[in-house]
């Protein structure tokens, strides 16, 4: 079995790929199937990592982006070369986009008319920056996707069950993403927001899949918030096959 969970949400599109990586648990160290390169893990075996994880949905050719926290969306096609950014879009077939994720949600979208698919790093930071609409609003500009054609899956992710947020971070987000457990600290909900995000792009509620699972309680997912330093990354994947 490929440590990746394949969303359902996809799986009617045959020319899609999608999937996020999962933490080994046999291994003994934290770091077991880990995607990133700087988090101090063996090159040579992250390399190996990511290459298996790519050949599982099909690719030789992923893409990846320094992660800044920002709202900046690139497209990817012949020449792309990774930058800051913290979302892709690509219309090419052939190119798996890969975000980076322990807590942040990793949020895979695809056009299923226009075939232009998405991945998305969204941490309270990129949420807080509505970088899910920004990349919705670059579809829909650069390559006329209507937004009733996405569909969409919201990644495991630091959940409301667990996730302890201050003011600094609860005051950013007006409604009932926040709930309050005690003197200025608050569990936050941040795939409520994006959501929420989500649905005011215009993105139809069955076409978007939720995943339950935060990655901070259950062990199959790489969390910074429960291993720190010694926390390894996942990655959220998408792509389209020739
Ligand atoms: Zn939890």
């Amino acid at each position: 079995m490929p440590l990746l969970y394949q969303p359902r949400i996809f799986k009617p599109y045959p020319t899609v790929r999608a999937g996020v990586t999962l933490r080994s648990v046999s291994a003994k160290d934290p770091f077991g199937n880990n995607m990133s390169l700087t988090v101090g893990d063996n090159q040579p075996r992250v390399e190996a990592n990511r290459k298996h994880a790519a050949a599982a949905l099909g690719f030789t050719q992923m893409a990846t982006q320094r992660q800044v926290h920002g709202a900046n969306c690139r497209v990817v096609a012949e020449g792309y070369a990774p930058a800051d950014s913290d979302a892709l879009i690509t219309d090419q077939p052939g190119w798996l986009l890969a975000v980076s994720v322990a807590d942040c949600i990793p949020i895979l979208l695809f056009a299923q008319r226009r075939n232009v698919v998405a991945a998305v790093h969204s941490g309270w930071r990129g949420s807080q920056q509505n970088i899910a609409g920004t990349a919705i609003a670059q579809m829909v500009q650069n390559y006329g996707v209507a937004p009733d054609e996405l569909v969409a899956y919201i990644g495991p992710a630091a959940s409301q069950c667990c996730y302890e947020v201050g003011n600094d971070v609860a005051l950013q987000f007006p409604g009932c993403h926040s709930r309050p457990i005690g003197e200025g600290k608050f569990l936050f909900d941040n795939k409520g927001v994006v959501l929420a995000q989500l649905l005011a792009a215009g993105v139809p509620p069955k076409q978007i899949e939720l995943d339950p699972r935060c990655t901070i309680c259950d062990s199959n997912f790489h969390s910074y918030r429960r291993d720190g330093a010694r926390s390894g990354r996942m990655f959220g994947l998408i792509g389209m096959v020739r």
